[in-house]
């Protein structure tokens, strides 16, 4: 029990313990057929160097025997000393060989008969000196002895015969069973390997992948998200380290939108006080200005704008993702809604020579607040304008989904601008983001992500598409009913 809660908390282990499993059940298989190999190739050698020289020691014997049988026969009848020579010659040849076959032979039963055959074959000569004369007269006594001794060279033949017949059967036996045990080897690897590939599937990518996507939630701000896994290895531990850094990252934004929206609210009161009496300046309130001065206040009265619109954006912001940003739900005309959404914007457009094609869509309503949803659409009216060149246009198209769970109105911005690169197209929503027009034109980043969590509030979504150089299309779906809504 130690050992195994040991191995939970050591990853490596697993694997190290697991491998060597894998490489034991080979290295035993390995073993055991080597075993049967090595038994294989010492059947063959002694097929090769035992019993074929034998065989072919025996069939040569035999050759002899029949060689002596003929010329002995012929001496018989011719009597003539030349041949009885010659027959005693290869008889003498014989009998070296008989010797040689007997002295391989193993003892028993084949010695033995070569022991006879020798025995017989002595019989048919009587020696004196170098003198050799048959002993034996007649025709068919020596026929009767050679047919002894070839019997008997036959009988330790065919014995050879079958011996390497029975050898080479089961060097085939071995050969299958090689062949069988190292299939079953294979299945065994494949299988205990596909158990291995399985485990590390399920214990080593499966909570990859959980961390993976949580990597993936946190990036997008989701900075609530945690990984849920019960672990003691390493993997736990790296899933512990994530969360506590989600956690802090979280904590490290809170505080991040806290002191932003201080920051925000403490300068509100002055910078209206700022604005109220720039404009009394401006009116002659304070005494007549000279036109230096003027243009000065003209000047400071515009920061002063711009540095109120981003107090206000991110004071938006920040009651947006605290939820208190008290949204009054109601039903209003698009139509409405755009036309009031494009004021402000369309002398700018004009001027710059880029026409807004004013929206004509009196049928169609959708179900929120109007202001939130006018600052989404002027939002984006002005980006459209924005990011357009002289001689562009700016226009709308509405279109009704009621086939969905909850009915909703696409309200689409589009304009023929300079459009925006694919690489920018998925983090323009973030908060601080800006695009291609960075240096060059003004803006914060931060009115596309007050634009996307209004509509989300509203239960619909902010979606974009767009080719650059030709122009981008900004499409916001809103519910035209109660039940999308977040904060109805
Ligand atoms: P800002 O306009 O203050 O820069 P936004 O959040 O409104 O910030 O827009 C973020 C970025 O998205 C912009 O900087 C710009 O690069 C890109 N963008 C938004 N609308 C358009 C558009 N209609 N055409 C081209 N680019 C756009």
């Amino acid at each position: 029990m130690a050992f195994v809660s040991f191995l939970s908390r050591r990853l490596y282990l697993k694997f190290l313990v697991s491998y060597l499993l894998l490489g034991v059940v080979v290295a035993c298989l390995g073993v055991y057929i080597l075993g049967y190999l090595a038994a294989l190739g010492r059947g063959v050698d002694q097929l090769l160097h035992d019993d074929l020289p034998l065989h072919m020691e025996a069939g040569r014997c035999l050759q002899l025997a029949r060689a002596e049988e003929s010329l002995a026969k012929k001496s018989l009848v011719t009597g003539d000393p030349a041949f009885i020579k010659r027959t005693d010659e290869v008889g003498q040849q014989l009998v070296a060989a008989l010797t040689a076959l007997a002295a391989n032979l193993p003892e028993g039963e084949w010695r033995r008969a070569m022991a006879t055959a020798e025995e017989a074959h002595r019989g048919l000569w009587q020696r004196q000196g170098d003198h050799a004369t048959l002993k034996v007269h007649r025709v068919d006594e020596l026929g009767a002895t050679f047919n002894i001794v070839s019997d008997l060279l036959n009988a330790v033949r065919d014995g050879l015969q079958e011996r390497m017949e029975a050898r080479l059967q089961e060097s085939d036996r071995a050969v299958r069973h090689t062949f069988h045990m190292g299939l079953l080897g294979w299945v065994v690897a494949m299988g205990v390997g596909g158990l291995l590939a399985y485990w590390t599937a399920r214990h080593v990518t499966g909570p990859l992948h959980e961390i993976r996507t949580a990597t993936r939630r946190w990036a997008q701000g989701e900075l609530t998200y945690q990984v849920t896994m019960e672990r003691d290895d390493e993997i736990g531990d790296l899933a512990r380290s994530a969360n506590q850094m989600a956690r802090r990252l979280a904590e490290l934004d809170a505080l991040k939108e806290e002191f932003l929206a201080n920051c925000s609210h403490e300068l509100k009161t002055p910078l209206t006080s700022l604005r109220e009496a720039n404009a009394l300046m401006l009116e002659g309130a304070a005494g007549p200005t000279s036109d230096g001065q003027r243009k000065l206040l003209e000047i400071s009265r515009h920061e002063l704008d711009r540095m109120q619109r981003r107090t206000a954006q991110i004071l938006d912001l920040s009651r947006i993702r605290a939820g208190q940003m008290g949204y009054h739900f109601r039903t209003v005309p698009v139509d409405a809604l755009l036309h009031r959404s494009i004021q402000g914007t369309d002398l700018l457009a004009a001027r710059q020579g880029i026409e807004i094609v004013p929206p004509d869509f009196p049928d169609a309503t959708v179900h929120g607040d109007e202001e939130r949803l006018c600052q989404v659409f002027t939002n984006l009216i002005a980006n459209a304008v924005k990011f357009n060149r002289p001689g562009g246009r700016v226009w709308f198209e509405v279109e009704r989904h009621d086939d969905g769970e909850t009915p909703a109105v696409d309200i689409a911005v589009c304009d023929s601008g300079i459009g925006i690169p694919e690489a920018e197209l998925g983090r323009i929503f973030e908060r601080f983001e800006r695009g291609h027009a960075d240096a060059s034109l003004p803006g914060t980043g931060l009115g596309l992500a007050i634009a996307r969590f209004i509509v989300e509030d509203h239960g619909g979504e902010l979606r974009v598409a767009s080719t650059p150089d030709h122009g981008s299309r900004f499409v916001a779906r809103i519910p035209s009913t109660t039940e999308g809504a977040a904060h109805a």
